[in-house]
């Protein structure tokens, strides 16, 4: 059993205030976490950060990794129990992952460390905090429940572009008073993005394929979250709340805090680091959720040093890590083969903002009304340099990716995906003396028609040949193992063309209509 990290006696009960400044009343981890955005529409962040002795953050590397992050978790000082954070962080981190080490180190050169954020049911980081959020979430509501302040159960819709739509069906199926439904662009996701979603098991989940692009779909799902009467009608008459799963929760974030602490007790228990000595960290990054939770890590005392901002194409993180200035007016949306990073609006930058600024809550309120207003904001120069002292940014062309994932397997006979490719290659660009951490963020047989791109030179978006393009994702991802003889694909994603399709529906992308495949789920 873990013996869990001391409890900070000053810290009393850790609430919640948001990033836009209205502190009148904080709330605890359990309410934040049903929330997810504060009424300021701005975002909830802990009160107090914890800090770990080193001492205490090695001896994370003797627990499995379920014990490491209910530490963690109770160092934060969240309201629930510490037997009941560790019953919810054994059923998050166990046999659904594909390995006992949950998140394992791949040593590639003598000091670059690739931690494979992948090893989950649906082979993208996402699952690290999608196996847990819900957890947290059921808990939570119960404990609401109880204390008389809820009475309604949920339904999550998540408009997806890919990867997040199939980590919240897997996180939250079967889980009690929660129903998820997912829309994606018909036509718009990879074979296997699609046949992941459609043959999702489980008695709550629904799946629709919208007519539209993306935008279509998310700006739809907007539009039934912002379209009160029916919100209303779901709650006195299904007793439902809509909910969403996007990474601006907090219970979101906080799981991912977790594996920058263990692995940096993990290097050093491997005798790769000395104990103390800092690292830097890249991360792919598209909505600054993951590279925000390793600046917590370093803030709770892990050694880490600089974080080093990894974008493909959409550059506006690198830019404004330059310039301080943030600026969408006059910026395109570019596709690249990272289409996980493909972004403009960077939502968990607020949060680092509000850090960063002194938590200057009426400061980040002007920025993002500015954002809001006129497309740009411009961060005031002690915040600028605050962040130009913690970051570095890179921005990686779309080509570069691609040569990337070549080069790495030539050189290392290993396999990355085109998002892990963008962080090694800003990795190599932007690094200093210090040992690298390198965030891993999706299996390559996920993006199987980029990888295929890279190993035979053929240019970023150009068409794959007649017969390679006929082929499915799974009958693509076979030809890459066979021809680069690494066989280790995961079952759940080489089986897909096997599995039973269980969601057919097509739909058109308005409110209505969404609205009407949401109440047929829900009363079905
Ligand atoms: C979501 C995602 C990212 C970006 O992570 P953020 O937390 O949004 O910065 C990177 N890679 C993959 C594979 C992803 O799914």
């Amino acid at each position: 059993m873990a013996a869990p990290l001391d409890r900070h006696d000053n810290f009393g009960q850790n609430l919640y205030v948001d990033t836009r400044g209205s502190n009148a009343n904080p709330i605890p981890f359990t309410q934040a976490v049903i929330n997810g955005l504060a009424p300021s529409g701005g975002l909830y962040v802990p009160q107090a950060v914890p800090h770990l002795r080193l001492e205490d953050i090695l001896a994370l590397a003797d627990l499995p990794y379920s014990e490491r992050a209910a530490s963690i978790y109770s160092a934060f000082n969240i309201d629930l129990d510490d037997k009941q954070i560790m019953g919810l962080m054994n059923a998050s981190y166990a046999d659904n992952f594909d390995t006992p080490d949950i998140c394992p180190l791949h040593t590639l050169d003598d000091d670059v460390h690739l931690l494979e954020l992948w090893h989950g049911p649906t082979s993208a980081f996402k699952d690290m905090a999608l196996q847990c959020l819900p957890h947290f979430f059921a808990a939570s509501a119960d404990a609401l429940r109880q204390r008389g302040q809820l009475d309604n159960s949920f339904c999550i819709l998540v408009a997806t572009s890919g990867d997040t739509g199939k980590a919240a069906l897997e996180g939250f199926k079967g889980v009690n008073g929660v129903d998820v439904g997912v829309l994606f662009p018909h036509g718009g996701v990879s074979d296997i993005q699609r046949k992941q979603m459609i043959t999702t098991t489980g008695d709550n989940v629904c799946v629709w394929a919208v007519r539209g692009n993306f935008d279509d779909c998310q700006t739809g799902v907007k539009r039934v979250f912002g379209d009160q009467a029916f919100n209303d009608q779901l709650l006195t008459q299904n007793k439902v709340a809509l909910s969403s799963a996007n990474s601006i929760n907090w219970g979101r974030l906080l799981p991912q805090v977790v594996y920058y602490v263990s692995s940096y007790a993990e290097l050093v228990a491997e005798g790769k680091v000395n104990a103390g000595d800092p690292i830097d960290v890249c991360v792919p990054t598209g909505n600054f959720g993951n590279i925000l939770a390793a600046w917590y890590a370093k803030q709770m005392g892990t050694p880490l040093e600089t974080l080093l901002c990894a974008s493909n194409e959409n550059r506006v993180l690198t830019d404004f890590i330059e310039t301080g200035v943030y600026d969408i007016s006059d910026r395109d949306f570019v596709l690249t083969p990272s289409p996980s990073m493909d972004i403009l609006v960077s939502s968990n930058l607020e949060r680092q903002l509000f850090e960063l600024s002194g938590r200057n809550g009426q400061a980040v309120q002007g920025w993002m009304a500015d954002l809001n207003a006129q497309k740009r904001f411009c961060a005031d120069d002690a915040t600028v340099a605050a962040m130009q002292t913690l970051f570095k940014g890179a921005s990686i062309s779309n080509q570069a990716c691609l040569e990337t994932i070549d080069f790495v397997f030539k050189k290392h006979g290993y396999l990355m995906d085109p998002h892990t490719a963008v962080a090694y290659a800003a990795a190599l660009q932007l690094r200093g003396q210090n040992p690298l951490l390198v965030a891993s963020t999706a299996h390559w047989a996920k993006f199987g028609d980029n990888v295929y791109r890279a190993l035979h030179h053929i240019a970023p978006s150009s068409p794959l040949p007649d017969d390679i393009a006929a082929l499915t994702g799974c009958q693509l991802n076979q030809l890459i193992a066979q021809e680069t003889g690494l066989w280790g694909i995961p079952k759940r994603l080489a089986d897909l063309d096997a599995l039973p399709i269980r969601f057919t529906e097509v739909i058109e992308g308005g409110q209505e209509a969404i609205e009407d495949a949401v109440l047929a789920f829900l009363t079905r």
